[in-house]
C-alpha cells in the first residue's frame, strides 16, 4: 500500500508506470507493461517506458490495470439518500413509494443530500461521468439544489432535468424551468452537461409532444425510460418516431419490453440504449436487451439506475449484464433441447459499453478511451493487499468479474486526482453523512414509523402456500436426529 504517499498535485504532470493498459481505443488495444502520461487535463501519451517532463509525478501501476474512467448514463442520484431501503421492491412498490406517496416529501436539501453522496460514490468506484436522471425536481429550488450538489463534487455530471410529479408538457412550459435549462445549456462546460428527462406513455394524443418541442427548441437531448413493462411500450417509440423526435442524442433507458419494430426505429435514428441490467433483473422492466442491441447494431451504454435498490458501481453493471445475457442464451437453448457451446457476449464488450459506449451516448468522444489528446479521466485498478489482484491474465475478464470498487486505487478526472491510494482526495465524508442523517430523520418523521417500515419490508405473499407438496420425506434426517438425541423434526410434508 502507498497510503503514506501524498496525492498527486494538480499542477504537475502524472505518469502511470508499468500497468496493463486497456486503451479502449477503436480496437480495444491492450498494452502490457505500459505507461500513461497525463499533462494538464489531457492524455499526453500512452506507450512503453515513456519519456516524461521534469517534475512528473509517478504512480506505480505495476500489477494493476489502467483504464478510462467509467461512465454511467442513467442514475437517479437523489434516491441515494435512501440507499438500500428498497432492496426487496418490485417496480410497482417503487412507483407507489416515490411517485404516488413519498417522493413528494423530498425537500431541496434532501435532493442535494442524495446527489452529493451519489456523486462521491461514483468517483470512489472509478465512475468519472454520471448522468443524474433527476426526476423529482418538483420546484425550481429542487433543481437548483440538485445542480449545486453536483457542482460541489469534482466529477463529470449531466443533469437530466425531470419532474415525475407533473406531466412533462406542464413542467417544461414553466418559464422558470426553461430559464434554468437555458442557463444549464449556456453554462455547460465539459464537467457539467444537461439533458431533459421524461417518459412517453403511449397515449395516442401524445401530450409529451410539447416537451419534445421545448427540448428541440433549446437544443437539449432527451433521455427517456422506454420499453418498461406496464409503463412504456412500442406506442411511445412509434409516436416519437412519427413526430421526428428520435435523434442520435436520444438515450432510451432499459428498452426492454419492445418489439423488433421499435428496435429498428431506434437503430435507424442513431440513438443509444442504456442497459441497466441489475435493475432490469429485479424490478421487472423486462429482460436486458443485450441480444437485440447486438442483432440490430444499436449503440449501448450501461447504467445502475438507483442505489435505493442496487449498487452504484459499474463493476456490478458489467457483471450483471454478462450474467443475464448468458442466462438467457442458455435458457433459450435449453427450451429447444440444445446446449450452448460458445457465448455471444464477451467481457471485452461490457468494458467497451461502460467506457467508449457511454462517451458515444453522451456525444463526448473526447472521453471513454486512453488515447493521446483525450480528456484525462483515468482509473487505476490495483490492490496489492488483495489475493484477487493476481494472476492478471485476461484483463477484460478481470475488470468484469474479479475487480470491485475497493480495488480502485487512483481516479483522475480532468487530469486531477480525486482518489489516490484507495482514499478519496479532498472529500470529507463527515458533513455528507450528517446531511444524509438529517434527511432520513425528516423522511421517517414525515412518513411515520409504521409506513416507513412497511415501505422497506413490503408484505410477502403467503409463503406457506407457496411450498408445494412433496411426496418424499426426509426420513434419513429424522433418524439421524433421533440417534443424536435431538428433537424430532420433519421437514417434508
Ligand atoms: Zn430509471
Amino acid at each position: 500500500m502507498t497510503q503514506a504517499e501524498p496525492a498527486p498535485s494538480p499542477d504537475r504532470p502524472i505518469v502511470f508506470r508499468g500497468g496493463t493498459v486497456l486503451t479502449m481505443d477503436a480496437s480495444s488495444t491492450v498494452l502490457t507493461d505500459a505507461d500513461v502520461l497525463v499533462v494538464g487535463d489531457r492524455i499526453a501519451e500512452v506507450g512503453p517506458r515513456l519519456e516524461v517532463p521534469e517534475g512528473t509525478q509517478e504512480i506505480d501501476a505495476r500489477g494493476g490495470i489502467v483504464m478510462p474512467g467509467m461512465i454511467d448514463t442513467h442514475r437517479h442520484m437523489w434516491q441515494t439518500a435512501m440507499r438500500g431501503y428498497g432492496a426487496d421492491w418490485t417496480l410497482t412498490q417503487y412507483f407507489v413509494w416515490y411517485y404516488l406517496e413519498h417522493g413528494k416529501k423530498f425537500r431541496p436539501e434532501d435532493i442535494a443530500a442524495g446527489n452529493r453522496l451519489a456523486a462521491i460514490e461514483s468517483l470512489d468506484a472509478g465512475v468519472t461521468t454520471t448522468v443524474d436522471w433527476s426526476h423529482n425536481l418538483h420546484t425550481i429550488d429542487h433543481g437548483e439544489a440538485a445542480l449545486d450538489a453536483l457542482r460541489s463534487v469534482p466529477g463529470r455530471f449531466f443533469l437530466a432535468y425531470g419532474n415525475i410529479q407533473a406531466g412533462p408538457w406542464e413542467w417544461t412550459a414553466d418559464p422558470a424551468v426553461r430559464a434554468l435549462l437555458e442557463r444549464l445549456r449556456d453554462d455547460a462546460d465539459d464537467r457539467m452537461g444537461v439533458q431533459i428527462a421524461f417518459d412517453v406513455t403511449g397515449d395516442p394524443a401524445f401530450p409529451e409532444k410539447a416537451a419534445f418541442e421545448v427540448a428541440r427548441e433549446l437544443g437539449i437531448p432527451v433521455t427517456t425510460h422506454a420499453g418498461v413493462w406496464g409503463a412504456t411500450n412500442d406506442d411511445g417509440i412509434r409516436l416519437m418516431h412519427e413526430n421526428g423526435f428520435m435523434t442520435p442524442e436520444t438515450i432510451y433507458v432499459h428498452a426492454s419490453t419492445l418489439t423488433r419494430d421499435s428496435y429498428q426505429r431506434i437503430a435507424a435514428t442513431g440513438g443509444s440504449i442504456s442497459v441497466a441490467t441489475e435493475s432490469e433483473c429485479s424490478a421487472g422492466q423486462g429482460h436486458a436487451p443485450t441480444e437485440q442491441v447486438l442483432q440490430y447494431g444499436i449503440p449501448v451504454s450501461l447504467s445502475m439506475d438507483t442505489s435505493v435498490w442496487w449498487s452504484g458501481d459499474m463493476f456490478s453493471a458489467m457483471r450483471a449484464t454478462l450474467n443475464a445475457d448468458r442466462m438467457a442464451q442458455h435458457m433459450d437453448a435449453h427450451l429447444k433441447g440444445d446446449t450452448i457451446t460458445h457465448l455471444r457476449l464477451r467481457a471485452q464488450q461490457v468494458v467497451e459499453w461502460t467506457t467508449r459506449g457511454g462517451a458515444h451516448a453522451l456525444g463526448r468522444d473526447d472521453l471513454g478511451s486512453l488515447e493521446k489528446g483525450k480528456k484525462a479521466d483515468v482509473v487505476l485498478i490495483k490492490n496489492d493487499s488483495s489475493p484477487v489482484s493476481f494472476p492478471l491474465l485476461n484483463p477484460f475478464g478481470h475488470v468484469a468479474f474479479q475487480a470491485q470498487r475497493g480495488d480502485v486505487h487512483t481516479v483522475l478526472v480532468d487530469g486531477r486526482a480525486v482518489k489516490f491510494a484507495h482514499e478519496l482526495v479532498g472529500i470529507d465524508l463527515a458533513p455528507v453523512r450528517r446531511e444524509i442523517e438529517s434527511t432520513i430523520e425528516y423522511l421517517k418523521g414525515a412518513c411515520g414509523e409504521e409506513t416507513w417500515q412497511q415501505g422497506m419490508f413490503p408484505e410477502m405473499p403467503d409463503a406457506e402456500a407457496a411450498i408445494l407438496d412433496n411426496p418424499y420425506q426426509y426420513t434419513d434426517y429424522v433418524d439421524e436426529g433421533k440417534r443424536a438425541g435431538g428433537e424430532e423434526r420433519v421437514l417434508g410434508r
